[in-house]
């Protein structure tokens, strides 16, 4: 079969082969047949490891195969097949072990991919929706908007402006402008078909509506791309750290090993049990487990995470979150609710109140001196510019619920505005049909509407008032006063068109400031009526209009947010607000948050134009607030911070948010306004776009970094104990082997697996926002941490080798139950020592013992399992134990509960020292 040319064909024939309704979309039936036909829209992925592959992987490991071979010669050679099956037990368990951890750590990424799977915005049964970007088919009806990632290869319907960068297929990096009704020749390359959009590439301008004609494989990139290669995961800076520590610990420990069997040799040890001893030794000292308990620990807090509603889309961005110095976040919809009202309706001569609650569109228009009749003239002028310049939709409530809105709340104001002065919204759309849009842009903060007047309007609603005249075209514009206002040479003065002198200009500027001052926000509506057919540009019909007023809404702060900057404060990260909006909303607001106070700086993106990168890092301290700022403000702020040596979080939801998001440390892009490109961009998105999720994620960050280095800190110190214990011993001449291969073997099983999990997921601690934070460059192992643990391991080793010396010098009990003896302490001490592992600074008994039920299980799980080695006839022979004496059992317990009594001492007097000094 031939394959279809898409853009040298009519779009009418497109849709027919397709067998699609551009109004109405796909049923959801057709849609699902497609679907089952075509394949997911993906690109395939290389075929994976299958579990099997990765469990037999985790015998490959160098001293594995070596403990193996060891155990599989001593059988014959020593006749110690118990031993040597036993051993050959354990290092099965331990690789099962390995391998649950790596497939779960495995899981719980990909799980995390899913969920910031791209979505799509395509028409169905002739509802706009949002579905995941894998479930678009051949057919359906998508809609693009600036900022959108285009899903599919589709045929162009319609297209307003819009220009896409498709770098991502054909390298080319400057926009290309799409148009919608042309024909090309069919050996159009694919650079210039200007009638088609293509998956992967994105919208930097314009809106459009296509129609998909290809997906998944299939598409442009897919012929291109053939397979997906899986991107190997990038390994975050602490996996990176613990992959030096990890090769530095396994020469230190070889080094170590090879002298205990040196050691052991000249002492005249069996060389074969002597060597069976170095590399049990070794297996058991090496955290090779360590990483894929890392990323568990990563992967398990980015899941806490998501239950506060932060998505993390890199999961170095968990580690870079703890150490979060400064959060820039947008004012609108990060610390507000994104909810606008309008309140104030300003036209050239009336300051008009509106009053009513939320969308409902229910409510009165006063004036000072009483209520004021919907029909005045200038009053309808300026509602339904705003409702006609206007992308957003109100919807009536189903059953009993809320008013709803679709698209941009301040434009979805501006209808409920209109509706509550009794303006039909569908009778608008009806008598001014839609002609071109130039969209709106965080950069020019406007946005204009052309439409035309229709002829056959029965009863034109604007009788009175000559504005808007038959069989014209109009330009309906509005936004930011203060920008509307130097494009407007004349104003609208009780029904007629003025002049706009330099005093009214000035006066409307007044009370512009002054009203944003109130915390509100203000868009100013003007327009024109145009001559011409087009092509419209901004340039050309955005200018000599006609100002018709303003209308001030009100965005309340989140009520979460003060508290969430006050937890800020609190945990020494500061918080900066950025906004498009007029510096006076935004100083009225920071203040009302807490974040802005007299003698804070307050810049605007014109103040920021006339300073140098230099100057700014001299300030960025002092500034709380960005207004009427750009998107390329936010770089300069990100690098101002980051010169300083910040660790920078960043919020944005534009396209030309972007590069900022990608400067900054942090990259946060909103869940729910945000564009797919800033979200493509950051290394975390919030489901709720709520800046409340921000600092519930930097803290989430800090107890995973905490519990990181908890179980760090908690294996570390236990296989320095091993070591030591018998490095100690082999130098003492004549001191016998305190400990078998088997026993050593199963006390790495025991402590490395149920209690360092446990430590994993060890609550926060007390205080965790009290604290500044972390320094960026502090590795995961301080100096003061290393010296903590080698000092803890020392003590485990010793009183190991204290519990065997007792009982066989001492008690006289022989060489066997000596074993035994330095068994269960190096056991009992470790399990105990989980608990000091729990805070470095906070004593147990402050922290509640029983606060992590999981340790606890963990404890009783390993007391009862050594419990069984010792006492159950099956397992004596294999470990070679025996029932203790309950002195015996007093020396033990004594002796394996210093490690906890001697920290719980060294934390007192620690608090007691730095209260004194308070
Ligand atoms: P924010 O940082 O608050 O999101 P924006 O960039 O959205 O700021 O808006 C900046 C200014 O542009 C606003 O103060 C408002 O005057 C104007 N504006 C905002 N949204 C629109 C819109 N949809 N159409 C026209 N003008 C707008
Ligand atoms: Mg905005």
């Amino acid at each position: 079969m031939r394959e279809h040319i898409w853009h040298a064909k009519k779009v009418r024939e497109v849709l027919d082969h397709w067998g699609v309704d551009p109004q109405q979309g796909l049923d959801s039936e057709t849609a699902r047949t497609r679907l089952a036909e075509w394949g997911p829209n993906l690109l395939q992925a290389k075929a994976k490891a299958s579990p099997l592959e990765q469990f037999v992987r985790q015998f490959t490991d160098f001293i594995v195969l070596v403990l193996i071979g060891a155990a599989l010669l001593s059988g014959p050679l020593l006749g110690e097949w118990t031993d040597a099956i036993a051993i050959l037990a354990i290092v099965f368990l331990n690789a099962t072990l390995g391998f649950i951890q790596e497939y779960r750590a495995e899981r719980a990424l990909e799980a995390l991919k899913e969920l910031t799977a791209p979505m799509a915005t395509v028409l169905r049964q002739g509802e706009t929706t949002t579905i995941p970007a894998k479930e678009v088919v051949p057919g359906d009806i998508i809609l693009l908007e600036t900022g959108s990632l285009v899903p599919a290869d589709a045929r162009l319907i319609e297209a307003h402006n819009l220009r896409t960068n498709e770098s991502s297929l054909t390298g080319e990096s400057t926009p290309v402008e799409k148009v919608a009704n042309e024909t090309l020749d069919e050996q159009t390359p694919l650079g210039d078909r200007r009638n088609m959009v293509h998956s992967s590439t994105v919208v930097v301008y314009g809106k459009g509506r296509a129609v998909v004609t290809a997906t998944g494989m299939n598409t442009e990139l897919g012929k291109i791309a053939g397979m997906l290669q899986e991107i190997g995961e990038e390994q975050t800076p602490l996996q990176q750290e613990l992959d030096r520590v990890g090769k530095l610990l396994v020469y230190g420990c070889l080094t170590i090993v090879a002298v205990v069997f040196g050691l052991g040799l000249i002492h005249q040890e069996p060389p074969l049990e002597m060597f069976l001893v170095a590399i049990s030794l070794a297996v058991a000292a090496i955290p090779e487990g360590l990483p894929a308990v890392v990323t568990i620990a990563l992967a398990l807090g980015v899941q806490r995470m998501v239950k506060r509603n932060a998505l993390v889309r890199r999961l170095p961005s968990v580690e870079t979150l703890g150490a979060a110095t400064v959060i820039c976040a947008d004012k609108t919809g990060t610390l507000t609710e994104n909810k606008m009202t309008v309140r104030q309706v300003v036209t050239a001569n009336h300051n008009i109140y509106v009053t009513g609650e939320g969308y409902m569109p229910e409510g009165r228009f006063e004036v000072d001196s009483g209520p004021l009749s919907v029909d005045h003239c200038d009053l309808q002028l300026v509602l339904k510019i705003g409702a006609l310049c206007n992308n957003a939709e109100l919807k009536a409530p189903s059953s009993g619920g809320d008013w709803t809105v679709r698209g941009d709340p301040t434009e979805a104001a501006l209808l409920v505005s209109a509706a509550k002065a009794h303006i039909s919204l569908s009778a608008l759309e009806h008598d001014y049909p839609f002609v071109e849009e130039i969209p709106f842009d965080a950069r020019r903060k406007r946005m204009t509407i052309v439409r035309a007047v229709s002829d056959d309007q029965n009863a034109p609603p604007d009788v009175n008032c000559q504005a808007l005249s038959k069989g014209r075209r109009v330009a309906f514009v509005k936004g930011a006063p203060d920008l509307v206002l130097e494009l407007c040479t004349h104003i609208y003065v009780d029904g007629k068109v003025e002049r706009l002198s330099d005093r009214k200009r000035q006066q409307l500027l007044e009370t512009n400031s002054q009203l944003a001052g109130q915390a509100l926000r203000l868009l100013a509506m003007a327009y024109r009526p145009l001559d011409s057919d087009g092509p419209y540009t901004a340039e050309n019909i955005e200018r000599d209009l006609i100002f018709a007023g303003m209308q001030a809404m009100i965005d309340p702060p989140r009520s979460e947010a003060k508290a969430a900057v006050d937890k800020c404060k609190r945990a020494g990260i500061e918080v900066v607000m950025i906004t498009g909006d007029h510096r006076n909303t935004a100083v009225a607001i920071a203040r009302e948050l807490g974040l802005y106070k007299e003698g804070d700086l307050a810049l605007t993106g014109a103040d920021l134009d006339k300073i140098g990168d230099s100057e700014l890092e001299q300030i960025i301290e002092r500034v709380r607030v960005y207004a009427r700022v750009s998107p390329e403000h936010k770089l300069r702020i990100v690098r101002a911070w980051k010169a300083r040596g910040h660790i920078v979080a960043m919020t944005g939801d534009g396209v030309n948010d972007a590069p900022a998001l990608k400067e900054s440390d942090i990259g946060i892009a909103m869940g729910i306004t945000g564009t797919d490109v800033s979200k493509e961009s950051s290394d975390m998105i919030l489901a709720d776009d709520n800046f409340a999720s921000i600092v519930a994620a930097i803290e989430e960050g800090r107890a995973i970094f905490d519990n990181i280095r908890r179980f760090i800190h908690y294996l570390l110190s236990c296989n320095i104990g091993e070591v030591m214990t018998l490095f100690v011993s082999s130098l003492i001449p004549g001191f016998p082997l305190p400990l078998l291969p088997i026993q050593i073997l199963w006390i790495n099983l025991a402590t490395d697996s149920v209690p360092a999990l446990a430590l994993g997921v060890e609550p926060a601690e007390p205080g965790i926002m009290e604290r500044p934070p972390r320094p960026a460059r502090e590795t995961i192992i301080t100096r003061g941490i290393a010296s903590v643990m080698g000092f803890q391991g020392l003590l485990i080793g010793l009183l190991t080798l204290g519990a065997f010396a007792i009982e066989y010098y001492l008690v006289g009990g022989g060489v066997e139950r000596a074993r035994v003896m330095a068994f269960s302490a190096t056991i009992f001490a470790q399990n105990l020592h989980a608990f000091n592992c729990r805070s470095q600074r906070h004593s147990l008994l402050r922290l509640g013992p029983f606060s992590n039920p999981w340790l606890v299980v963990a404890f009783l799980l390993v007391v009862i399992s050594e419990m069984a080695i010792i006492y159950l006839p099956f397992f004596q022979p294999v470990f070679a134990t025996m029932p203790l004496s309950l002195q015996d059992w007093g020396i033990v317990i004594g002796l394996g509960s210093i490690p906890l009594i001697v920290m719980e001492a060294v934390k007192l007097l620690r608090a007691w020292r730095e209260k004194r000094r308070c």
